[in-house]
């Protein structure tokens, strides 16, 4: 789906217009993919709109900055308050947020510390991004994730999205809706930008954090809803044909939210449809993000902004 403009974006403290919030051909990112940056979802509640996590999201924003030895300039409540105002000030609901901080125009050079850093906030209305209602039909992909002590995962950087693009972009070409990278260790990791759950015997099992995973927010809150209704969780090193006999398979993510997988290399899980344990989870999800159910894990942060419809991709 197209960007959708929205009237500003926040920049280093102050709202600019949306046509210039550009940057010059020369800064620093461009070259050698210096950024760190989020994806957030403000929801349409039966109380207005609200946005997820957002203390969590910014809390990641900060850690991702701290592993490259940027410093943004702001505090955790700064960063927060600056997302409410530009959701606020473009009046767009539901919409994703995308906070970006990056080494901007200075010198030209691998060492990226004399560069200024640069921090905006956009977002834009948006939609499902797995497609369909029906579960993905996803492959692993012969690229792997990033081995330990490479890039690092656990930074949401920039520079990690080459090789997510390298995953999504074999499983299109080859008529998937999403890839799944193994760890150099040949584990399963994640999807290109999501984590991957699977239920097999009863337990709901991911891969720990030691597999190249991103620590998703929505995987945050899948392992904290799953606990809280009982189910067993575990953590630990996923061997791939795990998957292909697993009861149920799902991703999550901001983008993907809680997407069903029907197939993974051409294989069905199981009857191919959603299972319980997915249906349940994602009934748990979408009621708290529509605000169908108590936010009791205090994951919503309200905004003033008259909702509109969700718009689909
Ligand atoms: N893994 C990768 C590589 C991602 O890009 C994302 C999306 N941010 C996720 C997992 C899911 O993370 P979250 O739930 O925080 O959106």
């Amino acid at each position: 789906m197209p960007l959708q403009p929205t009237k500003n974006i926040w920049h280093n403290g102050k709202l600019i217009p949306w046509d210039q919030a550009n940057i010059h051909v020369m800064s620093h990112v461009i070259h050698y993919g210096s950024s760190v940056f989020e994806g957030i979802r403000c929801y349409k509640t039966g109380q207005g709109a609200a946005i997820f996590r957002l203390q969590d999201h910014m809390q990641r924003m900060l850690d991702s900055a701290k592993i490259y030895r940027m410093d943004l300039g702001y505090s955790l409540d700064q960063m927060n308050d600056a997302v409410v105002e530009t959701v606020e000030s473009n009046g767009v609901a539901p919409c994703y947020i995308r906070p970006i901080a990056f080494r901007g125009y200075g010198e030209l050079g691998v060492n990226p510390m004399k560069n200024p850093i640069e921090f905006y906030i956009a977002n834009f209305p948006w939609g499902k991004y797995v497609s369909g209602d029906r579960g993905a039909d996803i492959c692993i992909s012969s690229w792997n994730r990033m081995a330990p002590n490479t890039l690092p995962v656990l930074a949401k950087a920039g520079a990690n999205y080459m090789n997510s693009q390298l995953i999504h972009m074999e499983a299109k070409l080859n008529g998937f809706d999403e890839g799944v990278g193994l760890d150099v260790n040949g584990l399963v990791s994640e999807g290109s930008g999501e984590n991957l759950f699977l239920v097999y015997k009863g337990q709901l099992l991911t891969s720990d954090l030691g597999s190249s995973v991103l620590a998703g927010i929505t995987r945050s809150s899948i392992l904290t809803l799953a606990r809280d209704l009982g189910i067993p969780v575990v953590e630990q090193p996923i061997p791939r044909e795990l998957l292909y006999i697993a009861d149920e398979v799902f991703f999550t993510g901001t983008a993907a939210e809680v997407t069903p997988i029907r197939s993974i290399d051409r294989i069905t899980i199981k009857d191919g449809l959603a299972g319980p344990v997915t249906k349940q989870l994602a009934a748990e999800y979408f009621g708290i993000v529509s605000g169908q159910r108590p936010d009791r894990f205090n994951w919503l942060t309200p905004v003033k902004v008259a909702v509109a419809e969700p718009v689909s991709a």
